[in-house]
């Protein structure tokens, strides 16, 4: 596919609920070691009222990929609640703003994922290494901006995804300066980031759902 439309945006929001919902328990696991354990029971609950909300007739039909963005947005701010809430909320809001089309071609997916970093940035003040979210998107964002000569844009959502994960691994062994995390200082190293975990999960939907291949 050469560009990525509407119908993938929804998509997107599909593959990503169902996939937390899958890694509700990892998720949760990794919170209750260096957080409170509430990190996949929250992400759950809002990507499923994501969903509600797509699959509600009585909402307005979207005609741009921002108009999907902006109401998983409001609906994660309103539902997910802790820190993650408006972080990822800030995320799909910004992300929104520069993606009010109904296709998305290379350049406009680097502008979304790099969106989604912005808003984290600004909500959270965090930077690569303080074991949070940034340590997945900051990677993403550089790799999708690499890729963006790419052919195919799935190829972009790729190579963000690729570097999501790397990025989420490569938190275990950090000691964590921001969020609740901090609170453990040492005793945080040796636990991959909730926050990060759970972004990668979010970008490999976004390529699953550009596959065809989610749900
Ligand atoms: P809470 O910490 O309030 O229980 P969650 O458990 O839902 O919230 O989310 C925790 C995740 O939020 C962390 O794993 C981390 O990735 C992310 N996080 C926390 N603080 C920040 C921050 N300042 N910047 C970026 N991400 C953060
Ligand atoms: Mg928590």
């Amino acid at each position: 596919m050469s560009v990525l439309d509407v119908a993938w945006a929804e998509r997107w929001m599909h593959v990503a609920a169902t996939d937390v919902r899958a890694a509700r328990d990892e998720l949760t696991e990794l919170d209750r070691r260096i957080g409170d354990g509430d990190h996949g029971v929250n992400l759950d609950r809002g990507l499923s009222a994501v969903v509600g909300r797509l699959d509600d007739p009585a909402q307005p039909v979207r005609e741009t990929v921002g108009q999907v963005l902006r109401l998983a947005a409001t609906t994660m701010m309103s539902t997910v609640g802790g820190a993650a809430g408006p972080l990822y909320g800030t995320a799909f809001l910004r992300a929104s703003k520069v993606t009010d089309r109904a296709e998305l071609g290379p350049t406009g997916v680097v502008a979304l994922v790099e969106a989604a970093l912005e808003g984290i940035v600004a909500r959270g003040r965090a930077t690569v290494g303080e074991k949070t979210m940034v340590d997945a998107w900051q990677p993403a964002a550089e790799a999708a901006e690499r890729a963006e000569g790419a052919e195919h844009v799935v190829d972009v959502l790729r190579a963000a995804a690729a570097a999501a994960s790397a990025g989420s691994a490569s938190t275990v062994p950090l000691v964590a300066t921001k969020g609740r995390a901090s609170y453990l200082a040492e005793r945080s190293a040796g636990t991959e980031d909730p926050g990060a975990r759970s972004s990668a999960i979010i970008l490999a939907a976004a390529v699953a759902a550009a596959e065809g291949s989610g749900g």
